[in-house]
């Protein structure tokens, strides 16, 4: 069964940064080979799938695009001064722009160029899939800087041709019937919050689920969103309305509040687990109530699907003040942070596996534990200690019989006793209790040894 435990955290701290810094510079979009730069790059580190949907296949009420492809972009002055040059920043560039060599006046100029008076170092990030133009996106001060009665030479060296989106899926395979998703976005060029951190993160956690064995199944999924993930329904329609819930991966590095975006039930069993993650580990966060807008969750909840998809971000889109902006960039977010909220993800992942219901086969009063030794040998002596750590990342409870009963430990097999009816599940009795999932799923155990408790499969979601 998956847990928290055992993992090289430092390392994974210098993976994460290692990932960050030869994929910030590739200039990615919904098609092209920046995505399939990216998705190699993964795959050196886990054996992921990486598939092709051809330009102008039809997915649902959408047709995947002309592959898009840049080589080089810049403005030149009357004298040959280059202004602004794409190989300095991929965001220099509406994304998605056709091919154009031209002559411009400044007024000419100026209807394609955007940026942001009130963030006026920053460029812009802007794209145009669907509506076939071009543009530049430059800060706000270098604009103010150009000349009015000067000519512009501006070139973008793009092509627009039949070609194909790139994806990448990989099944980590489980028993018990369950498939959750994990699901994160590789469209957006140098923008490092939002997404290269959660695609960054996926590709940890995927390499983390595949390092044991686990209960469930998981589907990773890494694609351009929106086009991306309406194809990748399309392509797998009856398995993914057999998914029981997952998480959209986005915007999981920045400085700012841990969040969570709940699921459009609100009370799935990823917000349940999520809920229980944040309360044990003790970590300040803001929850955002489902919204339409968003990112993929739209398309995987909608109501063909309806799949419950939940969010743990670090300051998540939409929230921050250089949100796709240059300003998003590798100084903005951290491979630490990366990593703390891989941890979130991970620990979320752990509840999912642990969650299991169980029968009591001594139904008929509280079982007598002092005879099976599990009751302190002078009563009344058992300091009450529930709540004395919360740091359950790293607590590992002993299960050796010698073990010292605390407690904690008399709280957990009380009500495990007590609730285990064959419906209740440990999740169930951790809300109920606030006791930790992984003493209540340790206690368990160890009340099975004791033939005290049946496991009776995991509970419904
Ligand atoms: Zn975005």
């Amino acid at each position: 069964m998956f847990s928290v435990d055992g993992f090289d955290w430092p390392r994974l701290t210098r993976d994460a940064d290692d990932l960050l810094q030869r994929l910030f510079p590739i200039c990615r979009s919904i098609t092209g080979n920046g995505v399939r730069e990216t998705l190699s790059i993964i795959k050196e580190r886990i054996d992921i799938h990486v598939g092709e949907v051809p330009s102008g296949t039809t997915c649902y009420d959408w047709t995947v695009p002309d592959e898009w492809n840049i080589r080089e972009a810049w403005i030149e002055d009357a004298s040959g001064n280059r202004l602004l040059d794409f190989k300095y920043n991929n965001l220099y560039v509406v994304n998605y722009s056709a091919p154009v060599d031209a002559v411009l006046s400044f007024q000419e100029l100026r209807e394609h160029i955007h940026t942001m008076p009130e963030l006026p170092d920053a460029t812009p990030y802007r794209t145009s899939y669907y509506n076939r133009t071009w543009g530049f996106c430059m800060e706000h001060k270098r604009f103010l800087s150009l000349s009015r009665d000067e000519s512009y030479h501006v070139k973008i060296d793009s092509s627009l041709e039949q070609g194909s989106l790139t994806y990448a899926d990989l099944i980590v395979p489980g028993t018990s019937g369950k498939e959750f998703l994990i699901s994160t976005y590789c469209c957006h060029p140098s923008l490092a919050n939002d997404n290269l951190s959660g695609t960054v993160l996926t590709a940890l956690l995927a390499e983390l689920l595949l390092s044991k064995k686990t209960f469930h199944s998981y589907r990773i999924v890494i694609v351009p969103e929106t086009i991306g993930a309406i194809a990748y329904l399309s392509m797998n329609e009856t398995a993914m309305r057999n998914l029981s819930g997952g998480f959209v991966v986005t915007t999981v590095a920045g400085p700012g509040k841990h969040g969570y975006k709940q699921s459009f039930l609100g009370n799935s069993l990823v917000d349940r687990v999520a809920y229980r993650t944040f309360d044990e580990l003790g970590v300040d966060h803001v929850i955002y109530p489902f919204s339409i807008n968003g990112s993929d969750e739209r398309q995987y909840s909608a109501p063909h699907f309806r799949i419950p998809v939940g969010t743990v971000t670090k300051d998540k889109y939409y929230e921050y003040e250089y949100y796709h902006t240059s300003l998003d960039n590798l100084s903005y977010i951290s491979a630490a942070n990366i990593v703390g909220t891989l941890k979130l993800y991970a620990s979320c992942i752990e509840k999912l596996e642990m969650n299991r219901s169980y029968k009591s086969l001594m139904p008929y009063c509280e079982p007598m534990l002092g005879k099976r030794n599990l009751y302190p040998k002078l009563g009344g002596a058992v300091k009450q200690n529930v709540g004395e750590s919360n740091d359950h990342y790293s607590t590992v409870y002993d299960c050796s019989p010698e073990r010292v009963i605390t407690g904690e430990d008399l709280d957990a097999m009380g009500w495990l006793m007590f609730c285990s009816d064959g419906r209740t599940s440990l999740l169930d009795i951790a809300e109920r209790t606030n006791l930790p999932m992984r003493l209540l799923h340790m206690t368990a155990q160890r009340l099975v040894e004791h033939d005290l408790l049946a496991e009776v499969g995991g509970p419904e979601s």
